[in-house]
């Protein structure tokens, strides 16, 4: 078991547009890419972890979420980096039938962050995640990660730490994110 780098999407990775389902508005945020290069040379695995309502509410589909999962595997590797794994839930129980659920997939509910440690054998006592959203921090909490970072405009007394954007995690911190070590 090895520590692992969990990343939310939308407002994370891409800038938030709202409902973003397609390439064609999918945006990389600043220090995204660079991050994920960074990652992959310190050994780090990374999993993308994303609630997608959209495909609940019939703004996209889940094929079409595929497509963009797999547009932005192939991005990264063209970038020099590496995404393990992309795990994203298509439930709301505001939405169209089949996806009406209220699926534990869904964060604030940590099944995502449980799957991608069972499928990457990662040890989540000793991972980091990164959110825009309380519900990120929560689910964080919940599946018992060692360190929950909130990309935010202000400070969130929840989270370990508040960044405004990936360009925040300088080489300093992501070796201690890849060490598995305890927030300080
Ligand atoms: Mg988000």
């Amino acid at each position: 078991m090895r520590p692992g780098l969990l990343l939310d999407r939308d407002g994370v990775l891409n800038l938030d547009f709202g409902y973003v389902g397609t390439i064609d508005r999918f945006v990389w945020a600043p220090g995204a890419l660079d991050l994920l290069v960074r990652a992959h040379r310190a050994a780090l695995p990374v999993a993308v972890v994303t609630n997608q309502a959209g495909i609940a509410r019939g703004y996209y589909s889940w094929p079409e979420f595929a497509e963009l999962s797999r547009w932005m595997l192939r991005a990264v590797a063209a970038a020099g980096g590496q995404v393990a794994a992309i795990y994203g839930c298509p439930y709301h129980p505001d939405g169209a039938p089949p996806w009406n659920v209220a699926s534990d997939l869904r964060k604030p509910a940590p099944g995502m962050l449980l799957a991608a440690a069972r499928d990457l054998g990662l040890d989540l006592a000793r991972s980091t995640l990164i959110g825009d959203q309380p519900t990120d921090i929560a689910a964080a909490r919940s599946a018992g990660l060692a360190r929950a970072i909130r990309v935010a405009d202000h400070p969130d007394p929840a989270a370990d730490l508040t960044i405004t954007d990936l360009q925040a995690i300088d080489d300093t911190l992501l070796a201690a994110i890849a060490r598995g070590d305890p927030p300080c």
